[in-house]
């Protein structure tokens, strides 16, 4: 099964996304995770991305489709893949309907307001990438990782200016896309507004039906 959830800076994927690889044995692959592992490994891909992705940019697409390709072959995908933040334009999307079945796409909705609002209180650690919210899902202890005890930071594209790119980009080039899966019927929209674990609840019922 490969699913594809999409909604805007702060609406949850990666958490959302986290629940449902639990739930049915899915390869969690996050497009910005690939990215920032890139980066932080000093390549050749890392160093092409870096400057884009701290303006809060898209990054070119055929870099996402040689990490999506090379990432889908690998055995940690067998049982099936949840895209989180790819695709994220139309050619993008075009890429992943020639190359992947998609059984569902699921959008976490959320309003503008209430996305930079999440995001404004983002906060993530450096080392592990583990993301936290100073409101809605805190650090055991205030300012540190849980799992490393690493002093937690903000993103350099959480910050107002890149958060307002990110969202316009959301708006033109990733929102969009929601009519292709429409129009193939597996769209799925959810309130992400809720808290989290009904948000997951809402998810999970949904994908036990397909
Ligand atoms: P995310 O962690 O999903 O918020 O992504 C962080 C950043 O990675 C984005 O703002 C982009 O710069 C880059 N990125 C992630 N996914 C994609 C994609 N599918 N296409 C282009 N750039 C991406």
């Amino acid at each position: 099964m490969n699913i594809v959830l999409f909604g805007p800076q702060g609406s949850g994927k990666g958490t959302q996304a986290e629940v449902i690889a639990k739930e049915f044995g899915l390869y969690h692959f996050s497009m910005g995770d690939a990215l920032r592992s890139e980066i932080k490994a000093k390549s050749e891909i890392g160093k092409k991305v870096e400057k884009i992705m701290a303006k809060g940019g898209l990054v070119p697409s055929q870099i996402t489709f040689d990490i999506a390709l090379k990432k889908s072959k690998s055995k940690e995908c067998s049982k099936g893949i949840i895209f989180d933040g790819f695709p994220r334009n139309d050619e993008q999307f075009q890429f992943l309907k020639k190359n992947f079945k998609i059984d569902a796409a699921i959008e976490l909705e959320l309003s503008k307001e209430e996305s930079i609002n999440r995001i404004a209180s983002r906060r993530v650690c450096p080392k592990c990438g583990k993301n936290y919210n100073i409101i809605y899902l805190k650090p055991k202890k205030d300012g540190y990782c849980d799992d490393d005890s690493t002093k937690l930071i903000t993103r350099d594209d959480d910050k107002p200016l890149e958060v307002k790119k990110r969202l316009e980009i959301y708006k033109s080039q990733t929102e969009p896309i929601k009519m292709e899966f429409k129009k193939s019927k597996i769209l799925r929209v959810i309130d992400a507004s809720k808290p989290i674990p009904e948000v997951s609840k809402d998810i999970l019922k949904i994908l036990k039906k397909i």
